[in-house]
């Protein structure tokens, strides 16, 4: 693809019009920050979805590579999951010094204690990576397995670009086809419904738990609208969904005699995180009921705190130990795979990585066990960082991983945000989702489920779009 930033003013400004439109009449909206109800009503303070105005390009190689990688992982988070002593040890020492990992874990052993098992696994899954410049290797940064965000407005982003590239297919020079078709709401939506089949309970509803104020809320309503309407069901059912916060659900539910979770007096077949993986979620002890009362009910956990602890970094960083994902995976080929995309990983307590980290911590990044973006040390902090833990010997290091830092390749491009456009340069990182299904021991569902570019400025450590970091963008093979 050529520079963006060439592009003839006059083009550019059509296309940003030609944007802006398709995103108001196509739903590729956020609550707007500066309207004060925007997180609270609906149809209220909409602005559009920060976005690259054209797809960035992307190796198709690396595009294949990243999608086979998909029920790889699936299926390696459903075997460590069920591994209840692996995560407890894995996480023992950052329980002692984080918290909110501890309070997760205690949720966890009375799980293992009661003996409770789940049948029915459902995983909406997200593996972000990075390609790295210097040595063409695409690297996973995480594997999220709770609330996933932005399945609902990624596909419309790969829909907005294919319109405009095949609109102004003559100017641009570009071929819309070269974007691949990203299915992501309805093919999470499918798996939503399949496990909601599964349950067996025509009458249970789904619920998502949201966390008070979602500006981010439209990306969820695609995603319960595309359940609803959902070609598995539609002729058959009549699927509702309900969204409840952490606090409703401690005060309006309740487990029967059963195990069968009922809120405000639906049943629930189907629980969907989109909230409770930050300490922020839970404010009050109020909260942490509602996830004990849920995680104790029969009814399916997108996710189980076993997928939800599967998916925290201080995990990431022990399976990229040697032999251990041969602990769960025995196709050599995939447990290959798997590795080729791993990045370096260390603990804190690995003396020569500190010691290399402190020398030279632009190469590192060092993590907490947290979600959502903002949390991360880069750059002089982390030396900063370990020389503090060091000098205080204390055991706060195991809240921490150490990660070396990806340098992808920066690109010029073109963003909107809130109806200005912006020519940057900057950085992509793509994230595959996937969907993984499982009654007892027959997997209904373990595939690719479409995709997210998020594209940030070159400039930024982080990349989170609802942080304010990032754009949504989609990709253009090459
Ligand atoms: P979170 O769970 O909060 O999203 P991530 O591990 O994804 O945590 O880190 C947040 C962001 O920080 C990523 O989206 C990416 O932009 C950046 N980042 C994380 N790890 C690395 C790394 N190893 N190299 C370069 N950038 C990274
Ligand atoms: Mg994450
Ligand atoms: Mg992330």
């Amino acid at each position: 693809m050529s520079d963006p930033h060439t592009i003839d003013p006059e083009l550019l400004q059509k296309l940003v019009h030609d944007a802006l439109v398709w995103s108001s009449l196509h739903g590729l909206v956020v609550g707007d920050r500066n309207a004060e109800r925007s997180g609270s009503v609906p149809g209220v303070g909409m602005v559009h979805a920060p976005i690259a105005l054209l797809p960035n390009s992307f190796p198709e190689v690396h595009w294949n590579q990243a999608c086979e990688l998909a029920p790889i992982f699936n299926e390696l988070v459903d075997r460590v999951s069920l591994d209840g002593k692996f995560l407890q040890d894995t996480l023992s020492r950052t329980k002692k010094v984080d918290a909110f990992t501890s309070r997760l874990l205690d949720i966890h052993s009375r799980v293992l204690q009661i003996g409770k098992k789940e049948d029915i696994r459902l995983g909406l899954h997200r593996s972000d990576y990075m390609l790295d410049e210097n040595t063409n290797l695409l690297l996973q940064i995480e594997l999220n397995t709770i609330s996933c965000s932005f399945s609902g407005l990624s596909c419309l982003v790969s829909e907005l670009h294919r319109s405009l590239l095949s609109h102004y297919e003559k100017p641009l020079g570009l071929d819309s086809q070269k974007v691949p078709i990203n299915m992501s709401a309805s093919k999470f939506a499918e798996a939503l419904a399949k496990a909601w089949t599964e349950y067996s309970n025509p009458s249970a509803v789904v619920m998502v738990v949201v966390q008070p104020g979602e500006r981010n809320m439209y990306d969820q309503h695609w995603l319960t609208l595309s359940v609803e309407s959902n070609p598995e069901l539609i002729n058959t059912h009549n699927v509702t969904s309900i969204r409840k916060t952490l606090a409703e659900i401690d005060a309006q539910g309740k487990i029967l005699s059963d195990g069968t979770l009922q809120v405000d007096g639906e049943t629930v077949a189907v629980i969907y995180f989109r909230a409770g993986y930050a300490p922020t979620d839970y404010p009050s002890e109020s909260e942490w009921k509602a996830r004990l009362l849920m995680e104790e009910s029969s009814a399916i956990k997108c996710p189980s705190i076993s997928y939800h602890l599967t998916g925290t970094k201080k995990v990431q960083q022990e399976l990229a130990k040697p032999n251990v994902l041969e602990r769960f995976l025995e196709n050599k080929d995939d447990i290959a795979k798997l590795r080729e995309c791993f990045a370096g990983l260390w603990s804190l307590d690995d003396s020569d990585a500190v010691k290399n980290a402190i020398q030279q911590p632009g190469a590192y990044v060092m993590k907490p066990q947290r979600e959502g973006g903002g949390n991360n040390i880069y750059g002089d902090d982390v030396k900063e960082t370990l020389l503090r833990l060091q000098k205080e010997g204390s055991e706060e290091e195991a809240a921490y991983i150490l990660m070396q830092r990806i340098f992808p390749t920066v690109f010029p491009t073109v963003l909107v945000r809130d109806g200005i456009c912006y020519k940057e340069h900057a950085v992509s990182e793509l994230g595959i989702f996937s969907a993984y299904l499982r009654n007892k021991d027959t997997v209904l569902s373990n595939e690719q489920c479409g995709y997210l570019m998020r594209t940030k400025v070159s400039s930024s450590n982080e990349g989170g779009v609802a942080a304010g970091f990032a754009v949504l963008d989609s990709l253009y093979l090459t």
